[in-house]
């Protein structure tokens, strides 16, 4: 009789691909770029990338366009020194 290897709950999270948090952001569908505040669709995040993920001292993720990073790096930056939450643009399509 063969016995099927059962994995528990916290195995089979472990196993799960990690996923970008957004935990300062609380935006689950929409991504937007925290710099400008345009709304980044996934396929920006593929090359030929115009959209890339900043990720804080925390390890949190933030969206940004491209042409935004610098900005964006700037509000990261600040956030991970100040450990105030990162100054956004408001959200806009
Ligand atoms: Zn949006
Ligand atoms: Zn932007
Ligand atoms: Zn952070």
């Amino acid at each position: 009789m063969k016995r099927q290897p059962k994995l528990t709950k916290r195995e089979r999270k472990a196993l799960a691909p990690a996923r970008p948090q957004q935990q300062h952001q609380h935006q689950h569908q929409h991504i937007h770029c925290i710099a400008c505040g345009r709304h980044l669709d996934e396929a920006e995040f593929e090359a030929p990338a115009t959209a890339t993920i900043i990720t804080c001292d925390h390890g949190s993720n933030f969206p940004s366009c491209v042409k935004c990073m610098p900005q964006a790096m700037a509000a990261v930056k600040e956030h991970d020194r100040t450990n105030q939450p990162v100054k956004t643009a408001g959200a806009w399509h």
